[in-house]
């Protein structure tokens, strides 16, 4: 497992070292910025919030909470509409940030630093339909007593937005 590039994406020329580095060749300085991502906690009238099964790599099976990396110069609010639309089918709410936390995300064989946003969510509509490329699965939990969740910064948030609540 690799922490980004060994080679510079300018010239392809090897870096001497892991970022933050300059390329010896081209001096191109090379940075690692946690990338990221928007997530959702979705609440019902009764303390619960709902969690889905991941369908897909990494952590296939495991629960988590709605949500995805933003795009470009997406706005993690703007994304954190945009994943519940794509992966629950339905329009959301935002409430407040619970918080930000830097996470590690592994893929492709490499181990990202991302940056995770939690938002409070309500369902704008009833009825949710999985997208079933992303999750195989969905469960209310009580906020007071979560799964332990796909990655460890869900945890953290859940137990942030519990004590606030
Ligand atoms: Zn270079």
């Amino acid at each position: 497992m690799t922490t980004g590039a060994r080679f510079c994406p300018r010239c392809g020329g090897a870096l001497a070292g892991p970022p933050p580095t300059a390329c010896p060749h081209c001096g191109y300085a090379m940075f690692v910025n946690a990338r990221p991502t928007a997530n959702l906690i979705l609440l019902d009238g009764d303390g619960r919030f709902l969690s889905v099964r991941r369908a897909i790599p990494p952590r296939a099976g495991l629960w988590e909470l709605p949500g995805g990396f933003c795009d470009g110069w997406e706005h993690p609010a703007d994304a954190a509409v945009r994943e519940a639309r794509e992966e629950l089918g339905i329009d959301v709410e935002l409430g407040e940030l619970v918080g930000l936390y830097i996470g590690s995300y592994e893929y492709q064989n490499e181990l990202l630093p991302v940056l995770d946003a939690y938002f409070i969510g309500h369902a704008a509509e009833p009825t949710i339909t999985l997208n079933a490329a992303e999750v195989s699965d969905m469960a209310w939990f009580d906020l007071a007593d979560p799964p332990p969740m796909a990655f460890e910064s869900m945890d953290r948030a859940l137990r942030d937005a519990a004590k606030v609540r």
